[in-house]
């Protein structure tokens, strides 16, 4: 064996798979007992495809990324569109130009409107807490309906920290849109794969110079050799690289502290009608517990009688019980995680990599392209 690669998400399966194919012997060690890691997706007792791990859409402006994966996969076009449930009205997310008119009005909406394209310019993206800041009394209106019914108690749900207090790139992947376009991603590519996510791992990892060993904690495992910067795996010393993709913090007992993480607690239901919500997405950004409701069907495509949905509760992490789902950016979090980088740093044939391993923010395809950089470097 070449390379130790440790979990089996898309960081560890598009590193598999670029080094088996340069003829390299390369083993993935996965946790869980299945393959694709929070995009792992199957069908429930209903016949229904369900995202275990919550819902999870393509897109991507990196043709690169979009090449490789279509590799592994054809694409069933979808362009999600989310919808805000506000007091029982349904508005478009982002907030756009559609969504303005709906809240405004035709008539105050269309001078609106123009103030937004005279400041920021058609098209313009705009993070809610830089609309907050104009001086304009207009746009302070509509910031504040922004602020007050879209990000605020959903944040809050989310993070338990108000939309000022989370790192500004957060709130910022939902900009206010100066256009009338209603989708969720304005990336070039977007889409869901055609058979599911999982089905797209296996023609991923489906190659002679790739072992997978599921159910396996690397933990108990792979030691480290501080003193002498070795590493050793099952006992011996493993000079190939090995590729890291789970909770450092975990992986090194806590031992400079533990991460904080947000996790999610998901319920599914089923109902025997065809349609429950008549979205795909509809967020709960001023009432309910759960920020949003997902029905499968319409992410993926598939045509069924009756239907899945998942509400998605968040919850403080507090131990490996639970699924890490995001990384909480604040400036002591990185400073932590910082440390148990520079930690392995002497290790230079370890690599951090992926959402779990670097304490970030990423979506599948920032993923994607780290991976395929790193099978550069190595
Ligand atoms: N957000 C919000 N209201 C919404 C949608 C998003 O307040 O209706 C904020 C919230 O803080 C959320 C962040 O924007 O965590 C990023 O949203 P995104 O939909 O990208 O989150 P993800 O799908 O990654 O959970």
């Amino acid at each position: 064996m070449d390379t130790l690669i440790i979990g089996c998400g898309f960081a560890g399966g598009v590193v598999a798979r670029v080094l088996a194919e340069r003829g390299e012997k390369v083993k993935i060690i996965e946790k869980r007992n299945h393959i694709g890691g929070n995009c792992y997706d199957e069908y429930d007792e209903y016949g229904v495809l369900v995202h275990k791990y919550g819902p999870h859409i393509f897109h991507t402006n990196n043709k690169e990324v979009f090449d490789f994966l279509s590799r592994f996969t054809k694409w069933y076009d979808y362009q999600h569109e989310v919808v805000g449930d506000v007091y029982g009205k349904i508005i478009p997310i982002p907030f756009n130009l559609n969504t303005l008119m709906i809240v405004f009005g035709e008539e105050r909406g269309q001078s609106l409107k123009q103030e937004l394209i005279d400041t920021y310019g058609e098209n313009a993206r705009v993070p809610i807490l830089e609309l907050q800041k104009s001086s304009s009394k207009g746009i302070q209106e509509v910031a504040q309906y922004v602020y007050e019914n879209i990000f605020l108690k959903y944040t809050m749900k989310q993070w338990n920290q108000k939309p000022e207090e989370v790192d500004q790139s957060v709130t910022a992947r939902v900009p206010v849109l100066i256009s009338y376009d209603n989708r969720y991603f304005q990336d070039t590519y977007q889409g869901m794969p055609e058979e599911g996510y999982t089905k797209l791992f296996e023609k991923m990892l489906d190659h002679e110079n790739i072992e997978i060993e599921l159910g396996k904690d690397a933990k108990n495992l792979i030691s480290f050799d501080f003193d002498n910067r070795k590493i050793y795996y099952q006992g011996q010393e493993f000079l190939g690289h090995i590729i890291f993709t789970g909770a450092i913090d975990e992986f090194f007992d806590n031992c400079l502290g533990q991460l904080p993480y947000r996790s999610l607690r998901f319920d599914f239901e089923h109902y025997s009608q065809d349609d429950y919500q008549g979205h795909g997405v509809v967020n709960y950004t001023v009432s309910e517990d759960y920020t949003r409701i997902t029905e499968f069907k319409y992410l993926t495509g598939q045509k069924i009688s009756g239907t899945t949905i998942i509400k998605e509760y968040p919850e403080v992490y507090k131990d490996n019980r639970q699924v890490p789902y995001y990384a909480i950016l604040s400036p002591e979090n990185k400073a932590m995680h910082q440390k148990y980088a520079d930690m392995v740093k002497p290790f230079c044939r370890f690599h951090l990599l992926g959402r779990l391993a670097q304490y970030k923010y990423y979506n599948i395809d920032g993923i994607v392209e780290e991976a395929l950089a790193l099978t550069k470097q190595l």
